[in-house]
């Protein structure tokens, strides 16, 4: 995600002037899960109510011990009481209701409590198996909600199917939702969805694209994703283009035509840039959309699909919001391949993904922004010694507006401090063996701690340990108690 109070940052240390306001592995130790769950989703949407409805089956391989519960998140219930700040409330409410869950055509035993939901099986399924659970679902989409959202001639659909908790060597991640950062966390599978539209919708999503209107419905597939998110729309307009192989869309509304292709332009041109430094893209396509998709945000990141607002305010007016277009873009590297659990380590793809930014606005646009990071790391120090937080927390430690600080500015900083230790290059090697190590995997700090030590061929321990952790350098430590 990128926050909108950032883009604050950002323009104004742009201007001049100073703004501060304000893993476990997936039970595997090398390579990528050879089974992957399996999703097969019907999804009928009807524009009048504002409802999806359909069924969900997923089959779920089971690895090291016997499985006799699954987890699933119902993120949709957090638009039904909103529980969270009233500038974020949705106009209308949403919710995502299940019934007549089967686990292998056995009938289940339930229970809901808000956006999670248990599923306790029959009997226990022994490792080396897979059970396949399916269940009716129906979706009714907020108005006015954050991500997930109806808004005049389309819906976007976000995290809006049951989608299957993560199960690790820590056992069932059962997080809930919350309004600070990105709280999700899910793991590679294959996808299936068949949508059936109203007439004249089209549709973008995380596979393929329907740029004409769809009349029957549709099947679309997509292996090896996190995620599978889906955008209907009779509005939505598409520049298209290449980079290299890759299929680059980029999709506005009526209003945004002066800045479509400069942004489309972006796009290509980060594409392009992230595939060369950090390794190629895995997907055929990627789609971005223009446009709202929520309180607080200025873009949102899903595999093979982001959003971003088209413009971004500056004292001088609005311009082409470029920097969005890039962060969102570079978390399909830190986030969608490379995944993390953003709920207990969210700096590790923000960390990575606004570093990612702020190198291709120096070297692509020109725009150097090194002394905003220099000034977030003499803040971050403050608001550690007052508060004690560090950079490396589940995001529900973090009040909104240290969240970016500590997260996003802080570790984004630590990377560019990092070039000036080992040179551009070691940390491009760094980033590139990170990313072919982790894909359709799940890092965790330790993890890219560790291969930053291989490829710098020592030990970067007490770097790190400064940077995420505000541990004094014991070097410095020594210093001071000599003189
Ligand atoms: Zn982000």
């Amino acid at each position: 995600m990128k926050r909108r109070f950032l883009l604050g940052l950002i323009l104004t240390s742009m201007l001049g002037s100073i703004l501060v306001g304000v893993g476990q592995a997936e039970g595997q130790t090398s390579g990528e899960p050879k089974k992957r769950p399996r999703y097969s989703i019907r999804a009928k949407y009807d524009d009048r109510t504002a409802k999806v409805t359909g069924d969900l089956s997923v089959k779920v391989p089971v690895t090291g011990e016997p499985m006799t519960r699954l987890y699933f998140h119902l993120y949709p219930n957090a638009f039904a009481n909103w529980k969270w700040g009233k500038e974020s409330k949705p106009e209308q409410p949403g919710y995502l209701k299940v019934k007549n869950i089967k686990a292998d055509g056995a009938k289940v035993v339930q229970r809901v409590k808000e956006t999670l939901m248990e599923v306790r099986l029959p009997e226990p399924v022994q490792p080396g198996h897979s059970v396949q659970v399916k269940m009716d679902y129906e979706l009714k989409l907020p108005k006015g909600g954050t991500r997930l959202n109806q808004f005049k001639n389309t819906a976007f659909l976000a995290q809006w199917y049951p989608m299957l908790a993560v199960k690790d060597k820590e056992g069932w991640h059962t997080d809930p939702y919350t309004t600070t950062g990105d709280p999700f966390y899910s793991r590679i599978s294959d996808f299936e969805v068949t949508f059936e539209v109203p007439e004249g919708y089209r549709l973008i999503t995380t596979a393929g694209d329907y740029r004409d209107p769809v009349m029957k419905p549709v099947t679309l597939r997509q292996d090896r994703v996190r995620d599978f998110a889906a955008v209907i729309s009779k509005d939505y307009e598409p520049v298209e283009g290449k980079a290299g192989e890759i299929q680059v869309n980029l999709w506005y509304l009526k209003g945004m035509e002066d800045v479509a292709q400069e942004l489309h332009d972006a796009a290509v041109s980060g594409m392009e840039f992230f595939s060369k430094h950090f390794g190629p893209y895995p997907y055929n396509e990627v789609d971005v959309v223009l446009g709202e998709t929520g309180y607080g945000i200025a873009g949102m990141e899903y595999p093979g699909l982001v959003t971003s607002v088209d413009k971004i305010p500056t004292r001088k007016g609005e311009r082409p919001a470029v920097n969005v277009v890039a962060h969102e873009l570079a978390h399909q590297w830190w986030y969608a391949v490379v995944g993390n659990n953003q709920v207990k380590e969210p700096w590790l793809d923000e960390g990575l993904t606004t570093f990612s930014e702020f190198l291709f606005m120096q070297e692509k646009m020109g725009e150097d922004e090194r002394g905003l990071l220099v000034k977030a790391a003499e803040r971050t120090d403050q608001i550690h010694k007052e508060k004690g937080i560090t950079s490396v927390e589940p995001l529900y430690k973090y009040s909104d507006p240290i969240y970016g600080m500590m997260v996003y500015t802080r570790p984004a900083a630590m990377m560019w401090a990092l070039m000036d230790e080992l040179g551009k290059d070691k940390v491009m090697k760094l980033l590139s063996t990170y990313y072919s190590c982790y894909r359709f995997r799940t890092a965790t700090t330790s993890d890219f701690i560790r291969v930053a030590n291989e490829v710098a061929g020592k030990d970067l321990q007490p770097f790190f340990d400064r940077w995420l952790y505000f541990k004094p350098d014991p070097k410095s430590e020594k210093q001071k108690r000599a003189s």
